[in-house]
């Protein structure tokens, strides 16, 4: 199980939720971009980010530099959900 403790960063929220679709299942659907492979993308500060990357920033409070040294890996089998519980945000190594 994921622990990941949840606190909201405000600043990019509304860009967030209005591409998200909260299911009763706990799967949150990105409804927004897409790139081929079939995962959620969004441009902020014109750089193109990953939708699981957004989530982080947004319901973990991180930046958008902090969510680079992050590497999102899916726990969840459904390719646009972007529940942070369903991300192992891992720190990259170098
Ligand atoms: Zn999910």
């Amino acid at each position: 199980m994921n622990t990941v403790t949840l606190q909201m960063n405000t600043e990019y929220s509304d860009k967030f939720y209005k591409n998200v679709l909260t299911r009763d299942d706990g799967h949150w659907i990105w409804r927004g971009s897409v790139t081929k492979g079939g995962y959620g993308r969004i441009m902020i500060n014109r750089e193109q980010i990953q939708a699981t990357q957004l989530s982080y920033m947004v319901t973990c409070n991180k930046s958008l530099a902090n969510i680079k040294h992050l590497r999102m890996v899916k726990m969840c089998p459904i390719k646009l959900c972007v529940n942070p519980l369903h991300i192992d945000a891992q720190v990259k190594k170098y």
